[in-house]
This record gives structure tokens, C-alpha cells and sequence, in this order.
């Protein structure tokens, strides 16, 4: 493993840093208008490379989601019956946008999250994929109109907006899972109140600002980042006018939503955690399994909830699969996202690293060995080696729990059913990862395995034309694909009478 040095040649300068921050909107986006919170509260945003304050932002109060609600509430009747192609063109210039400032957004990630800035480019073409695909989705929201089976009357289905949603988005994608709620929102006619995480809310700020120059209506989109999530959701999800949630985060908040939500019967989408299984047959080829299991493991330093969280390899083969596993794992080079040379960076914050390091522990406890990696990297910031972790016994915690960083743990099967026992052997069921030259193998495993996505021979599977999502408590609901708008429409029947009767 090589760590990157402040001293290395980076393209990105302190002044180009300093430029970009000064042009993200530090306010609240209320009513078209943004504004300091009503109690004056700020928060800091900090780089997890240095430990370096970033950006100061108004801290919205719970009195600030409300006046975000009444714009929302008060958009949302004249947004529902804007033509659906002006929306489709809002949405299309939005991704024009966002790509042509595929930089901006890219290096404003990597500053507030850590990844490496080839990886935010490529979240930048993901997350504005979403603006694209939804703007051509607007016009293609078919409902259906058929005769009655008794041959007299008629049935109308028609979508109409669920109405103002509340969307709430985590730390470690921070375009794209805005762009995953708001695309669909904007295309279904919904207006919303967006909440950021606290840790990285400085990209929804500016893609908010870009929003408002694609030319979305003032109330339509209205963003309170803030350092009290719960100040912002809990009168929110009290309130009448409030239709939706729509989260994206841990499991275990995603259930206190779910109960408070359930006080007003609210809508809700829930993507949440992940534990996902990363299956090598005996028959793989082997080199493209490292390959894929290097992008399922270590996309966002493993912070991702698609993230490979167990490496179940068939016996025959595992040693051959770990070691060259562990091979390039320990050719990585951690260092500051911004370093040209990085292809590691820091985990979120202290706390995250400290969890991964636990977890890492108290499996070489158990009887684990560590192949490479395995400490906290010394030094500012909140780095993490690569890690690579052989003989983990089955019922450790790692295979149980979201690692959320750069660490694999390894462990055997014998057989096709034992694969498939041990990968159900998880609460979560979002992503999977199968690798096979048998495709029948391969459709044999998919059918058995109780996940919302697998991937044949493939270790990065999101994409804005699939639906993604997952089953038991991974969440409800899918973003992407012709199944996200849904998540923001109802649908109304309307029985019209025989026509042919007098
Ligand atoms: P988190 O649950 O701590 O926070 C997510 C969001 O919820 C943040 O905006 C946070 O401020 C807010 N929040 C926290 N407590 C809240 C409360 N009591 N009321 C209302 N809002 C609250 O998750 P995180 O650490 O930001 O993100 C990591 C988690 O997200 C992981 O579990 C990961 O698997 C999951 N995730 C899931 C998907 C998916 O699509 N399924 C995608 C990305 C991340």
C-alpha cells in the first residue's frame, strides 16, 4: 500500500479549492429565496482529508422545515399541472447543467467526502444520468383506459402527483442520491423539502442552485441542510400537507421514519443498508472476479451500500482468488481525493474509522488473519489501510454488519447450496454479486437468493434505466429505472357508465 503525500503534485490548487466554496449557496432554499435559518444557527462542513473546516452553513430549524413545507404546499397545485414537457426540459437542461460542470461537482465531493476525484466524475455522470433518464420518463407516464370485463362500462387509471415529499439523503453519494429523489419528484409533478446529511450537504446546495437555473419554480424545490435531522423530519412528518418520504440511510433510522410516517399513512421509499454477498464459483475466471470484487469492494472506499460486506469464494479456488485478491488490494495508494495518484481516501470521519476498526479487530480475535491492511493510517485525517481478511469464521461480526470501508473479509462454501444458505444468512437483501462462467448457474442462484439486485460477472451494477432497490430490511421501493417515478405518483380510477346506455 503507498499513502499519497500533501507535497505530491496535485492538480487542484488551494485558490481553485477556495473559488469553488465560495460559489456554494451557504443559505436555506425556501420559496425560491435563500436564507439564513430563523434562529441564526450555522453548522461546519469539513474536508475528512485534514480535519479542515470547509464551508459554514445556516443550520435549518424546525420552524425552517415548516416554511419549507408551506412552499412546498404552496407550489405544489400550479407544479402538478405544468405540462409535462416543460418539466422533461427542465429536468434535460439540469443534466446539461450539472455535465458541463462535471468539475465543479466533482471536486466539491471529493472536498467534503473524500472519494478520489476520478471516482466523483464518475458520480457526477451517474447522479446526472438521473436527470436525463427521468427527463425522458416525464412524457411516458402512461396510465390505461380499457372496457370493463361485464362489456359496458369504461375504466379511466390515471397518475397523478403524491404531492409535497420529504426527502432525506446520506453522506456517501452526495449527487446522486439527490438526483435519484429529485428527478423522479420533478417528473411526477411533486414538489419536495430536501435534507441533506450534515457530513457532505455542500453539493446539494449547488445542484439545488443548478435546479433553480435549469428553471424550476420557485417553492418546487426547497433544501434545509441542517444539524438536526430529527428538528427537520419530526415536525415534517407530523404535518397534513406532508405526502411522502423518501429516504435513503441506515436501517435503523429508516425504521423510526417508517413509524413516524405511519402516524399519517405517509407514502414512503426506503433505501437502506446493504450486506451484500460476493459469490465466486469455482468455475469463474478469476482474474475478472478480483477485478470485480476490487469495484464491488472498494467504490467510495467501501462506504456504499452496494459495497461487497462478505467474500464467499468455493473452497477449490480460494486461496488462489484470495491471494491475488490481496495482491492488489496492497498495490492500492490511499491519500487525499484530490492527489492524482489516489485511489483510496479517507473514511468519513473518526467514529466511521473507529467502527471499522473494531469490526477488524474483533474478527482477527476470533480467529481471522489479516492478508494486508488491517490499522487506521497515523497522520491528519481519517484514513483506513486496504484490508483483506482471511479465515473469518462464520457468525463474526463483520459478516453480520455494513463495514463501510476499505475491508473484505473472505470465507468458503462447498457447495451451490451452501452459497445460497449463507448469502439469505443476512436481515439485509440489497445488493449481490455472483461470478460464474455457468450462466444457468448463475439464473439458478438469482432465483434462490433473496436480494433486490444481483450482478452476473459484474462488480458495479447501478445504473439510472434499472430499478435499484432492495428486499427485507435493505428497504421498500425502487429509484431508477420505469419503476422510479411510481414511487412518486397515485394512482385514480375513475368507473365511467355505459356509454351505449340510455
Ligand atoms: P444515516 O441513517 O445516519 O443518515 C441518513 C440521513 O438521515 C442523513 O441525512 C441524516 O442526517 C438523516 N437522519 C439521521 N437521523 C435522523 C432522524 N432521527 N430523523 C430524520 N433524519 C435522520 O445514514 P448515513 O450514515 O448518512 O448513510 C449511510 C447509510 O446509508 C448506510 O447504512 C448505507 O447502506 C445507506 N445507504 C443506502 C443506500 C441505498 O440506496 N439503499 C444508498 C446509500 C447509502
Amino acid at each position: 500500500m503507498t499513502v499519497t503525500s500533501a507535497a505530491m503534485t496535485s492538480s487542484v490548487t488551494p485558490q481553485h479549492e477556495a473559488a469553488l466554496l465560495a460559489s456554494v449557496p451557504t443559505g436555506l432554499l425556501i420559496n425560491g429565496e435563500w436564507r439564513e435559518a430563523s434562529d441564526g444557527g450555522t453548522f461546519d462542513v469539513y474536508d475528512p482529508a485534514t480535519g479542515k473546516v470547509l464551508a459554514t452553513l445556516a443550520s435549518a430549524a424546525s420552524e425552517d422545515a415548516v416554511a419549507a413545507l408551506d412552499a412546498a404546499d404552496a407550489a405544489q397545485a400550479s407544479w402538478a399541472r405544468t405540462a409535462p414537457r416543460v418539466r422533461a426540459e427542465i429536468l434535460r437542461r439540469a443534466f446539461d447543467l450539472v455535465t458541463a460542470r462535471t468539475e465543479d461537482f466533482a471536486l466539491l465531493m471529493t472536498l467534503e467526502m473524500g472519494k478520489p476525484l476520478a471516482e466523483a466524475r464518475g458520480e457526477v455522470a451517474y447522479g446526472a444520468e438521473f436527470l436525463r433518464w427521468f427527463s425522458e420518463e416525464t412524457v411516458r407516464d402512461y396510465g390505461r383506459y380499457l372496457t370493463s370485463p361485464e362489456g359496458k362500462n369504461k375504466i379511466l387509471v390515471q397518475h397523478k402527483p403524491v404531492g409535497p415529499c420529504l426527502l432525506i439523503t446520506p453522506w456517501n453519494f452526495p449527487l446522486a442520491m439527490a438526483t435519484r429523489k429529485v428527478a423522479p419528484a420533478v417528473a411526477a409533478g411533486c414538489t419536495m423539502v430536501l435534507k441533506p446529511a450534515k457530513l457532505t450537504p455542500l453539493t446539494s446546495q449547488l445542484f439545488a442552485k443548478t435546479m433553480m437555473e435549469a428553471g424550476l419554480p420557485a417553492g418546487v424545490l426547497n433544501v434545509v441542510s441542517s444539524a438536526s435531522a430529527s428538528g427537520i423530519s419530526g415536525p415534517l412528518l407530523k404535518d397534513s400537507r406532508l405526502r411522502k418520504v423518501s429516504f435513503t440511510g441506515s436501517t435503523p433510522v429508516g425504521k423510526r421514519l417508517m413509524a413516524d410516517a405511519a402516524q399519517n399513512v405517509l407514502r414512503t421509499s426506503m433505501e437502506l443498508g446493504g450486506n451484500a454477498p460476493f459469490i465466486v464459483f469455482e468455475d469463474a475466471d478469476l482474474d475478472k472476479a478480483v477485478e470485480g470484487a476490487m469495484a464491488a469492494k472498494m467504490r467510495n472506499m467501501g462506504e456504499a451500500c452496494t459495497a461487497a460486506n462478505r467474500f464467499l469464494v468455493q473452497e477449490s479456488v480460494a486461496q488462489e482468488f484470495t491471494r491475488k485478491f490481496a495482491t492488489a488490494m496492497a498495490a492500492l495508494t490511499t491519500g487525499r481525493g484530490t492527489e492524482p495518484a489516489t485511489q483510496v481516501g479517507p473514511l468519513i470521519d473518526g467514529g466511521a474509522r473507529d467502527d471499522v476498526h473494531a469490526l477488524v479487530t474483533a474478527a482477527v480475535d476470533a480467529g481471522a488473519t489479516a492478508l494486508t491492511g488491517g490499522a487506521p493510517i497515523d497522520g491528519p485525517g481519517y484514513f483506513y489501510q486496504p484490508t483483506v481478511l482471511g479465515n473469518v469464521p462464520n457468525g463474526a461480526a463483520i459478516l453480520d454488519q455494513e463495514i463501510f470501508g476499505p475491508v473484505a473479509p473472505v470465507t468458503t462454501f462447498a457447495t451451490e447450496a451452501d452459497a445460497v444458505r449463507l448469502a439469505n444468512t443476512s436481515e439485509y437483501g440489497l445488493a449481490s454479486y455472483l461470478y460464474s462462467r455457468d450462466f444457468n448457474k448463475l439464473l439458478r442462484v438469482a432465483e434462490q437468493i433473496e436480494f433486490g439486485m444481483v450482478g452476473f460477472n459484474a462488480g458495479v451494477i447501478s445504473n439510472a434505466a434499472a430499478p435499484f432497490g432492495g428486499v427485507k430490511q435493505s428497504g421498500l421501493g425502487r429509484e431508477g429505472g420505469t419503476e422510479g417515478i411510481a414511487e412518486y405518483t397515485t394512482t385514480q380510477y375513475i368507473g365511467i357508465a355505459d356509454p351505449y346506455a340510455s
